[in-house]
C-alpha cells in the first residue's frame, strides 16, 4: 500500500478562524485523517519547531499555512516550512492577501505599540510596561521576535504554489482542496482555488438589478433597514461582489449583509479595491457639474480603507512588496 502523504499546518498573524474551517470539516475529517499524516499542527497537538528542523527537505507533501507575517519568528518559521514542504498553500485572506491584520499598514508599528500600551483608553500600565527586543536580568536573558513596521501577505516571504481564499475559507473548499491533492487534481501553479468569476455572477440577487445599474446615493449598512431580496448594490449599499471572485456560496449576501471582499480580486486584477471603486464609479450617476454633490455622496463612505481594502491592503498596489507607499 502506498505511504500516505503527510500535511503540516501553521498559523500567523490571524484570529485562528481558518484552523476553524479546517477542524469545521467536521466527519469529513476523518477522511482526511484517514488519507494523510499530520506532521506538525502546533495548534492543535504538542508540536515544536525542532519537529520541522528534524525532517529532511521536502518532507511534507502539503502546508497549509494561515494569517499573514507580522513578525520575525513568523517569517522564520515559514521560511523553514518552505524548505522542508512540496507545496504550499496560503490559507485565508490574511496569507492571501494580507486580510484585516495588513490594514495596520495604514500606521506605524510605533504608533501601534504607543496606542495598545499607553494611549488605548482601556490601557492600564502604571509600570510604563513596554515591549523590548531583549529582555534581561540576573538570571535570564529573553529575546522577542522582531514586530516589523508592516503585514505581509505569505507570497510577499516565501513561494507560495496555492491560495484558498476567505475569512475563513469555507470547510467546503478546504475539503474539496484535500480531496484535490489526494486526486493529483491540483491546477497550475499559482492558482487561486475558487472560481475565476464575480459573485455578482453567482449571487442569487443579481437578477433583482436593472439592466443598466444607476445609483444616486450611497448609504452605511449599520444605518439602513436593509432589503434582503434586492441586490444591495442597487440600494446603495457598497457589496463588493462586483470585485470579488465567487465560491463561498454568497453567505455573507445570504445573511442578509453587502459582501466585504473576502475571496479577493479575480485573476488578472492587481488591486481589488481599485477594481472596485471604477464599478462604483460606473454606476453612480451625476453629471461632471454634479461634482459637488458626488462629493457629498462619496463622502458617506465613513471608512474607504476598511471599505474597499477591507482584506487585501497588504496586497495593493498602495503596498507593494518593496514596502513603498505607492504615491510616495
Ligand atoms: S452587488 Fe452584491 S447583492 Fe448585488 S448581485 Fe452583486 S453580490 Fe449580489
Ligand atoms: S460574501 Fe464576500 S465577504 Fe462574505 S464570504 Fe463571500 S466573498 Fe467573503
Amino acid at each position: 500500500m502506498a505511504e500516505k502523504p503527510t500535511v503540516a499546518f501553521y498559523w500567523c498573524a490571524s484570529c485562528g478562524g481558518c484552523e476553524e474551517a479546517v477542524v469545521d470539516v467536521a466527519h469529513g475529517i476523518l477522511d482526511i485523517v484517514n488519507a494523510v499524516n499530520i506532521g506538525f499542527w502546533p495548534v492543535a497537538l504538542d508540536f515544536k519547531k525542532g519537529d520541522v528542523e528534524d525532517v529532511p527537505d521536502g518532507f511534507y507533501a502539503a502546508t497549509f499555512i494561515n494569517g499573514a507575517i507580522r513578525n520575525s519568528e513568523q517569517e522564520e518559521m515559514v521560511k523553514l516550512l518552505r524548505k522542508k514542504s512540496g507545496l504550499v498553500f496560503a490559507l485565508g485572506a490574511c496569507a492571501h492577501l494580507g486580510g484585516i491584520p495588513s490594514l495596520a499598514n495604514l500606521t506605524s508599528k510605533e504608533e501601534i505599540l504607543e496606542y495598545v500600551y499607553r494611549r488605548s483608553p482601556s490601557t492600564e500600565n502604571a509600570q510604563n510596561t513596554y515591549p523590548a527586543k531583549v529582555y534581561r536580568d540576573a538570571a535570564i536573558k529573553l529575546e522577542l521576535p522582531e514586530f516589523f513596521d508592516r503585514v505581509y501577505p505569505l507570497n510577499q516571504i516565501i513561494d507560495v504554489d496555492y491560495y484558498i481564499p476567505g475569512c475563513a475559507p469555507p470547510s467546503e473548499l478546504v475539503a474539496d482542496v484535500f480531496m484535490k491533492i489526494l486526486k493529483g487534481e491540483l491546477p497550475k501553479k499559482g492558482a487561486v482555488l475558487s472560481p475565476n468569476k464575480s459573485l455578482c455572477s453567482s449571487c442569487f440577487l443579481n437578477d433583482t438589478k436593472p439592466e443598466k445599474l444607476l445609483i444616486k446615493e450611497l448609504k452605511r449598512p449599520h444605518l439602513t433597514v436593509i432589503d434582503p431580496d434586492k441586490c444591495f448594490l442597487l440600494q446603495g449599499l457598497v457589496c463588493m461582489g462586483p470585485a470579488t471572485r465567487t465560491g463561498c456560496n454568497e453567505r455573507c449576501i445570504h445573511g442578509g449583509m453587502p459582501c466585504r471582499g473576502c475571496f479577493g480580486p479575480l485573476d488578472g486584477v492587481l488591486d481589488q479595491g481599485l477594481s472596485m471603486l471604477s464599478a462604483l464609479g460606473s454606476i453612480l450617476d451625476f453629471t461632471p457639474e454634479q461634482e459637488k454633490e458626488l462629493d457629498g455622496v462619496i463622502g458617506k463612505i465613513g471608512d474607504p480603507a476598511g471599505t474597499f481594502y477591507r482584506f487585501s491592503l497588504g496586497a495593493s498596489i498602495f503596498y507593494r512588496q518593496d514596502g513603498k507607499r505607492g504615491g510616495e
